[in-house]
């Protein structure tokens, strides 16, 4: 029994304050928190645990997929070895049945939110549904569970009904979009193993933060307008988007998972100081605060957060990629070398990593059984581009069966096979960094891989003869 204490605290605390934080600002928006109340506290404790049993239950349903994307994560029990299917499963019931029972001293209103809320536990993770597998429907499904449920749930608890100002639901949904959207640079390697086509890797990183980033600035128009504050309040309101839109491109910018975790945390934590700011505000509002009252809270929480987003910049971690070769990355990605089309190209051939969002087209000029020229264009993070960079430097005026071997040699190294070796891969070895990134090895072969697409079509084996590869064909090798 103890032991079921334990772990449901331990989920708990995952997620229950964001939680909280929502549910206390559907309360304030509804003029509650005026004075305090025990419902306030048995809808929190119904939501917790109506959180447990769905978080339990997605932790069963997902106990695979997390010990690829959640090693040794001493927040998932089960991956940590420190819980059982069996004793997940007892906790999830054991909780619903709490959440239930909570919720019906809150009124039918409460009781129908908590249930809507445990369906969504169940159908998300368990079969035949599953909701968690698609592109578009967890998030969505997620926010309704999370930002709803949670708003609404307060709004109950003080007595609301829905009105205009549950623009403020609208827009804290927005947001929560943009924020979930994100969670799947953390799982990318597992749910590509297990077919999982979340946003990010259909449509690349790109893609990815350009959606959060609609996400928040969508949010952030609602809210203002729902809140109508006093400009301070909005000053700080932007100040806050602004630092969210900051982590975001430097999540976009990150060139290794370490990097784009950081940033995500940070933007996380940005994203609970806005939380927090509009709950304090509400709350202020509500209790007919005075003015300067209101100012100097949500200055002095604004200004934790100010010093939150400082620290954090100056102890974010340091690139771990050999610190030596680091540099060598960096310049081919500042200044790419032979990126450019190539009009005499004997072939060019293009691929993309949908992982990362990176593309890169190879044009390759074969004479004499050698690559006479090579450039290459594309886009994407900085490891792919630098890695397509160096490799045309690499290979320009080698023979094509050297550049064959060139390209073995240098995905055996980042794949782990091969130590560096500097004598017959030069500069190449600054990419040996990205072993320890799986996720990241994709992008550095991307070139290589389209480097021997095109030299296979350029250069084909002995019996076919050499510069037959048309333009049409060219094209038709895209993919
Ligand atoms: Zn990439």
């Amino acid at each position: 029994m103890l032991r079921l204490l334990r772990l449901f605290w331990r989920i708990m605390l995952r997620m229950a304050a964001r939680l909280w934080l929502l549910f206390f600002i559907g309360a304030a928006v509804h003029g509650g928190l005026r004075t305090w109340s025990w419902t306030y506290l048995l809808g929190a404790g119904a939501l917790g645990c109506c959180y447990v049993s769905g978080a339990s239950l997605n932790d069963i349903a997902d106990e695979s997929i997390d010990r690829i994307n959640l090693p040794d994560n001493k927040d998932r029990p089960l991956v940590a070895g420190d819980a059982t299917r069996s004793e997940l499963a007892a906790l999830a019931a054991v909780s619903a049945a709490v959440a239930l029972l909570g919720a019906a001293l809150l009124g039918p209103v409460g009781t129908g939110l908590i249930a809507v809320g445990l369906l969504i536990g169940v159908t998300y993770s368990m079969s035949p549904l599953r909701l968690s597998r698609g592109t578009f429907a967890p998030p969505l499904i997620l926010g309704i569970g999370y930002v709803l449920l949670s708003y609404g749930l307060g709004a109950v608890v003080a007595g609301g009904s829905i009105g205009e100002r549950d623009l403020v639901a609208a827009a804290l949904f927005t947001l929560y979009l943009g924020r979930i959207n994100l969670k799947d640079f953390r799982d990318r390697v597992g749910d590509a193993k297990y077919g999982r086509r979340p946003l990010l890797l259909r449509f690349g990183k790109r893609t990815a933060c350009i959606v959060s980033g609609v996400c928040l600035l969508a949010g952030d128009v609602l809210l203002s307008s729902a809140l109508r504050p006093s400009v301070l309040i909005l000053v700080l309101l932007q100040l806050y988007v602004g630092a969210i839109a900051f982590t975001l491109v430097r999540l976009f910018k990150a060139t290794n998972d370490r990097f784009e975790q950081a940033a995500i945390a940070l933007g996380a934590r940005m994203g609970d100081g806005l939380l927090l700011l509009v709950l304090a505000y509400l709350v202020m509002i509500a209790l007919d605060a005075p003015g300067t009252e209101i100012a100097i809270l949500c200055c002095a929480i604004a200004g934790a957060s100010g010093l939150t987003l400082l620290a954090s910049l100056s102890a974010e971690p340091k690139l771990v990629v050999d610190d030596l070769y680091k540099e060598a990355v960096l310049d081919h990605y500042r200044s790419p070398r032979n990126k450019r089309a190539l009009s005499r190209a004997t072939v060019s051939f293009s691929r993309s990593n949908p992982y990362c969002g990176d593309e890169v087209t190879v044009h390759v000029q074969v004479g004499d059984g050698a690559l006479q020229e090579v450039a290459f264009e594309g886009q994407g993070c900085s490891i792919s581009q630098a890695s397509a960079s160096m490799m045309t430097e690499a290979v320009k005026g080698r023979a094509v069966a050297v550049a064959m071997q060139l390209a073995e040699s240098f995905k055996r190294m980042t794949a782990g096979q091969t130590d560096a070796d500097q004598r017959s891969l030069g500069e190449l070895v600054a990419m040996k960094g990205v072993v320890r990134y799986p996720a990241r090895v994709k992008c550095a072969v991307l070139a290589w891989d389209v480097l021997q697409a095109t030299l296979a079509r350029a250069a084909p084996p002995a019996g076919s003869a050499l510069g037959k590869v048309s333009l049409a064909d060219s094209h038709r090798g895209r993919v």
